[in-house]
């Protein structure tokens, strides 16, 4: 090897290196709202400076080709980034997510047809990325088309799991043909194999609610990183391993958190059909109270401490600019405004600190469950807007309930309860909630941007 192109090879490293350090620091940032837009900012210039030192590398064809691409995809990527509502964020990070796992499984069915002569290691961890990068390709495409209202109820038939279950094994059969071959595997071998995983990743994800998937996104999440990390050992590219493996670790804890704030577990998460056809469980007895903005108003005004418990229903409305502003009318007669979150209030992890930070709540004034779950025993009014699930309190006390056990907010042990919600609707476990009907709860019934923008004149009017 030259002078010249060792040099080279150093300099790549030494890149690959400093971006892998970017991506570390990116998601340390990202770790709390103050910091996150910067993470976004130093991962983003990691990726730009990797993906354009790849182009010195020894043995690039196609460069053109390979930039028209870019280009097409970064438009593309530009464009829908911008138009996404909140709402629809989920949905966009599974389709973005899809696209990492079918890129490294495209990588590894390449160097598998390539044929070129692989050592044993390289290859068992070529074909394991194919398997895992093709399921969540395939996988992450169900559920953006779940999301998307593009596919309606899910799938279900009797013997599905064994089904799967076989589909998976021909899958790893046929894998580790590839495998015994050692890079020398027919191309069609490598082509069966490949589209048996993208079936299998189909038929794994349809039963599943389409109200879980923000979970199994996670999941998705970690698996594609997983395979980017073992298609970098494969190309020998360091980059796209350390970027691969912390990929895989951050989806694997959001995962588990997401999981254990739903108190499910992951098999029931991906095996059980929650919150499909549930029904009302519990006996509840009581009636539906319901308030007019001028008295809820007058009721905050006069309060000494309000919690806030925005939910899904917040999301949906975008009302968290109004009830930012009511907040501040409210700190200003010298009310004790904070905000209750909830791990998994809305449709995915820090949707509600993501709101709220773009309402330019200050951060000082929104706890999490376990910080705040205490003050709600001294809180004279909590105001939950569009929440549900996350204030049930038959979690606690109703063992058939499909969310028993679930950490809730306890908004319930407030003075009162005023809850903004536009009719008789469920939360996503279709359950009905015994909050609305406790003694000390009144139900303010409407959109939550129209009623918080009620709220706003009902308190200027005092
Ligand atoms: P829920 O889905 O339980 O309830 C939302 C409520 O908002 C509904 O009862 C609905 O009632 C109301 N609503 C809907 N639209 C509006 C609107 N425009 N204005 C006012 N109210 C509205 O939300 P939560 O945030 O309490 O709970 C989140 C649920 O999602 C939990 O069960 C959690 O497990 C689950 N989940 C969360 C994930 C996450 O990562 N955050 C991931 C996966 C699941 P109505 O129709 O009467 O208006």
């Amino acid at each position: 090897m030259s002078a010249l192109a060792s040099a080279r090879g150093a300099v790549i490293q030494a890149v690959y290196f400093i971006a892998a350090l970017l991506f570390i620091i990116g998601l340390k940032r990202m770790s709390s709202p103050k910091g996150a837009r910067g993470g976004i900012v130093w991962a983003g210039v990691g990726m730009l400076i990797a993906g354009l030192v790849t182009f010195l590398s020894p043995g690039m064809h196609n460069d053109i080709l390979i930039l028209t691409a870019i280009f097409l995809g970064g438009i593309a990527a530009w464009w829908s980034g911008r138009r996404v509502p909140m709402t629809a964020m989920p949905q966009m990070v599974a389709l973005y997510n899809g696209m990492g796992g079918g890129a490294a499984a495209a990588i590894a069915c390449q160097e598998l047809i390539r044929g070129r002569p692989f050592a044993a290691a390289p290859v068992v961890l070529a074909v394991i990325g194919a398997l895992i990068g093709a399921v969540s390709f395939s996988g992450s495409l169900i559920a953006f088309a779940k999301l998307q209202g593009l596919i309606g109820r899910s799938l279900r038939y009797r013997s599905q799991q064994i089904v799967n279950f076989l589909v998976l094994l021909v899958t790893v059969a046929l894998g580790a043909w590839v495998m015994a071959r050692h890079g020398a595997a027919p191309p069609q071998l490598v082509i069966a194999f490949f589209a048996l995983a993208l079936v299998f990743g189909v038929l794994i994800t349809v039963p599943i609610g389409g109200a879980d998937m923000p979970v199994v996104i996670s999941l998705y999440n970690a698996c594609t990183g997983l395979a980017v990390a073992f298609e970098g050992f494969v190309l020998g590219n360091a980059a796209m391993i350390i970027a691969g493996m912390v990929v895989g670790a951050a989806g694997t804890l959001l995962t588990q958190l997401m999981a254990k704030a739903m108190n499910r577990s992951l098999a029931n998460v991906l095996f059980a059909n929650f919150g499909e056809g549930a029904v009302a469980t519990g006996s509840i007895t009581g009636a539906l109270k319901p308030i007019e903005a001028a008295d809820a108003g007058v009721m905050m005004a006069y309060a000494e401490k309000v919690i806030v418990v925005p939910g899904y229903g917040m999301a949906v409305a975008q009302a968290q600019h109004k009830v930012w502003e009511l907040c501040q009318l409210l700190i200003e007669r010298g009310v004790t405004v904070r905000f209750a979150i909830h791990p998994v209030a809305g449709r995915m992890p820090g949707h509600m600190n993501v709101l709220l930070a773009e309402a330019g709540v200050p951060y000082d004034l929104i706890g999490d469950m376990d910080d705040i779950n205490a003050e709600f025993d001294t809180t004279d009014v909590a105001l939950i807007i569009g929440a549900n699930d996350v204030v049930n309190p038959s979690a606690r006390t109703d063992k058939s309930s499909p969310i028993y056990g679930m950490p809730i907010l306890n908004a319930d042990r407030a003075k009162n309860v005023i809850v903004i919600k536009r009719g008789q609707g469920t939360g996503f476990s279709g359950i009905e909630n015994m909050l609305f009907y406790l003694d000390n709860t009144r139900m303010l019934y409407g959109d939550a941007q129209k009623a918080a923008a009620e709220l706003i004149q009902a308190v200027k009017a005092i």
